[in-house]
């Protein structure tokens, strides 16, 4: 690790013709909630103008999207794809296939994804779930309130707040933002948001309250769809661009780095 501290004795060698070090760049100042939601709401019409529909959750039911929400955790979507191959070929993409496997036979087939010894009792306690609460019917659930729903998966075994609204939205249509990784880096490196005090990174319910405000004041019927594309919108330029190491250049949202980075 390099160490910050000066090298002694330096400052007294500095000859008095050579320019002082340069000062570190000053921290950009705090942008207010509003100024932030306001950016993202702008983010995100570039990112549609770059992008175009993105046609998220790829499946082809409500429950293959709760089967993908929870196989995708930690693991990347090819891998999903072919435990989702294999749930397809022993006929349990569904609820009654599911309920209809064993544990073991489970955690087999969803190996391809990973962590399917913590994965296979998660799905089988969501529809134990369905099964004694929501009289084993997706429809019953999507008839029950989100925030009681989402109360309730947050208290399943393998649900974290991503999962519970990547389910609300992408399965049961509710209007609630999908916070990631993504879109956490977003929000750090283009100063929207910053860690609470004492933390090291922005919180889950920060990301979600600053796209709920930056989607406001769109019309509420329009909110879920509006959600649905920004979530995939925020993973496609992450992917492209938003890397751990970011590659700004022709990336979508430079524009916005003018307003914190003015050189830029
Ligand atoms: S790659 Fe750069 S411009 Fe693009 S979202 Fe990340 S920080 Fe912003």
């Amino acid at each position: 690790m390099k160490s910050n501290r000066p090298i002694a004795g330096s400052a007294r060698r500095r000859r008095s013709s050579e320019r002082p070090p340069a000062r570190a760049a000053a921290k950009p100042a705090p942008v207010s909630p509003a100024t932030a939601a306001h950016r993202l709401r702008r983010m995100h019409d570039r990112l549609v103008a770059a992008y175009g529909p993105q046609y998220w959750w790829p499946a082809h039911s409500a429950f293959e999207v709760i089967l993908g929400a929870y196989l995708t955790q930690n693991t990347a979507w090819k891998a999903v794809e072919r435990s989702l191959a294999n749930l397809r070929h022993a006929g349990a993409l569904s609820v009654e296939g599911l309920r209809a496997l064993s544990l073991d036979e489970l955690r087999v087939l969803i190996q391809p994804s990973g962590f399917f010894t913590r994965k296979a009792p998660a799905l089988k306690a969501f529809v134990s779930m369905l099964d004694e609460e929501f009289s084993g019917s997706l429809e019953v659930l999507r008839a029950a309130p989100a925030r009681v729903v989402r109360k309730r998966l947050l208290a399943l075994p393998g649900v974290g707040p991503e999962t519970a609204d990547a389910i609300l939205l992408y399965a049961l249509g509710a209007p609630v933002p999908v916070a990631d990784e993504y879109l956490r880096r977003i929000a750090e490196r283009h100063h929207l948001l910053a860690p609470s005090p004492g933390r090291k990174t922005i919180s889950y319910d920060a990301l979600s309250a600053l796209t709920r405000r930056a989607f406001a004041r769109d019309p509420e019927p329009a909110r879920a769809a509006l959600y649905n594309e920004f979530h995939a919108l925020t993973v496609a330029v992450g992917k492209a661009h938003c890397g751990p190491t970011p590659r700004c250049q022709g990336c979508p949202l430079a524009f916005d780095l003018k307003k914190t980075h003015p050189g830029r």
